[in-house]
């Protein structure tokens, strides 16, 4: 059991003004295996003040100067690989080799993009007669979810921190160990005290305090959608600044005239990677209808490899999800798809294993376009199978649900498949099996979001610009 007692502002370790604690569940056993402060406004003020006092010298401080601050806090974060991993498999239930792979891996590459991108990154243009400098916009307030806890935190810090925006972070009461490991490297690799703190905290309390603090200038926030519009309600009273990372839907389209197999195995492991706590899952695999019944068959036959086990087992491709609160709403989802005429042709609501949030691989054949499992984001291991006439109405299938975050497209050959995607309403598509790109903008069309993560659009959500005419 880690007692952590402190938070970290302006430079050190701080007790929290708050009584309140936050205790740490992990998922695979159910036991409390540490606790945290809930930090409350007092501590969330003394974080942005210490930002505020900062964020002038950061601002000043050159590119090149605070490209070797985050190279500095790439390497700290390196060093810490080892119990990074172990805090991701321990307080989310990661799967070991998920953990290391991208819970942990990733991050690294995303600092390193950073460090990189400032080498290059022109922060001054010249318009005509005008001199346009692209200027940090503040002090930026970052909320974190508990899905990928290390690689979220670090898509707003290393975006906001190589712009020159001083940070505080309010990681997800799940899963705020990560954040603690972040904050060591952070303090290892010698960042000037103020432009990175860690409170963490309650959503209501912490994050809600960190939201409306005049001191911030601007709010990141990665989350659910219910939670995104509160954030940019309250931002919107202050005409503040925020950038919106929420749920989605993602269609994952096999066309006309492609093989199979492939695709449906990538698209079964896209939609059950990390338990199906993604955003960005390929939740609704849409294949023509006349090769329904083949498709079903090859992704429950690919879900059924996915079962539950110990995540520390290198083995193991299914871990645990969050909390029992997300368990139960996962179990309620497939209990619903069941009502409203799904077949279960894989997985199912019995608990795979005596203790553990698991829930178990699912495949939901004869689902309707407009039913509640094919248009709600479940965010649990639960892919639904989508029969479609012809193309267009694969587009309007795909592109039928509030949400537009990412997506997949499989066609014959990659000019078919792009021309479809550009038919998609969604921020991230991967064409054929596309691999991630950490330099690529993230995030969503319409209920997923505002805004953009990664690479040089990740680093101008955090800039104001300034035309000077000559
Ligand atoms: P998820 O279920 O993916 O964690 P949430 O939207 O519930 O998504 O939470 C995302 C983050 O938002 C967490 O850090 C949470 O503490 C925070 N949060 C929750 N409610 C609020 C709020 N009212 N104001 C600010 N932050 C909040």
């Amino acid at each position: 059991m880690r007692v952590h007692e402190s938070i970290y502002v302006d430079g050190g370790w701080v007790d929290a003004d708050a009584g309140e604690r936050i205790e740490v569940l992990n998922p695979a056993t159910e036991r409390v295996v540490a606790s945290v402060p809930a930090a409350g406004p007092a501590d969330v003020d003394a974080a942005v003040e210490s930002a505020q006092n900062a964020a002038d010298e950061w601002a000043a401080t050159p590119p090149e100067k605070r490209a070797e601050h985050l190279a500095a806090l790439r390497d700290a974060l390196a060093a810490r690989r080892d119990e990074a991993v172990d805090t991701v498999v321990r307080e989310l239930g990661a799967p070991v080799t998920l953990a290391e792979r991208v819970h942990v891996g990733l991050p690294l590459s995303v600092l390193d993009s950073y460090v990189k991108l400032l080498a290059e990154y022109e922060f001054e243009e010249r318009v005509g007669n005008s001199r346009v400098f692209a200027e940090p916009v503040g002090v930026v307030g970052a909320i974190t979810p508990w899905n990928y806890p290390l690689h979220q935190a670090v898509a707003k810090v290393a975006a906001a921190l190589a712009a020159g925006c001083p940070v505080v972070l309010k990681p997800a009461e799940d899963t705020p160990l990560i954040a603690y490991v972040l904050a060591d490297a952070a303090h290892a690799a010698g960042l000037p005290p103020g432009v990175f703190n860690l409170v963490p905290g309650t959503g209501p309390v912490a994050g809600e305090a960190l939201v409306r603090h005049p001191g911030v200038s601007m709010v990141s926030f990665t989350g659910s959608t219910a939670i995104g519009e509160r954030v940019g309600e309250l931002c919107a009273g202050q005409i503040k600044r925020v950038a919106l990372e929420l749920g989605g839907k993602s269609a994952n389209v096999i066309l006309p005239g492609t093989d199979l197999g492939g695709p449906v195995a990538k698209g079964v492991a896209n939609a059950f990677l990390n338990s199906g706590q993604t955003c960005s899952a390929w939740t609704r695999m849409l294949v023509p209808a006349d090769r329904y019944t083949e498709a079903v068959e090859l992704a429950a036959a690919a879900a059924a490899k996915y079962t539950c086990g110990d995540p520390r087992d290198a083995k193991t491709r299914l871990g645990p999800l969050v909390n029992a609160k997300q368990r139960e709403r996962v179990r309620g989802y497939i209990q619903t798809g069941v009502r409203e005429g799904a077949t279960v042709v894989a997985g199912g609501t019995d608990a795979p294993r005596e203790e553990g949030f698991y829930v178990q691989a699912t495949v939901l054949a004869d689902v309707r376009p407009d039913a509640t499992v094919a248009q709600e984001e479940i965010f649990g291991p639960v892919l639904v199978v989508l029969p479609y006439g012809d193309v267009d109405e694969a587009v309007e299938i795909a592109n039928g649900t509030p949400y537009g975050l990412a997506g997949g497209v499989f066609g014959p050959d990659e000019e078919t498949a792009v021309a479809f995607a550009r038919r998609m309403k969604a921020g991230q598509i991967d064409i054929n099996g596309g691999r991630f790109n950490p330099l690529a903008p993230f995030g969503g069309f319409k209920r997923s979001g505002i805004g953009r993560e990664f690479g040089a659009h990740g680093l101008g959500e955090f800039l104001e610009y300034k035309s000077l005419q000559l």
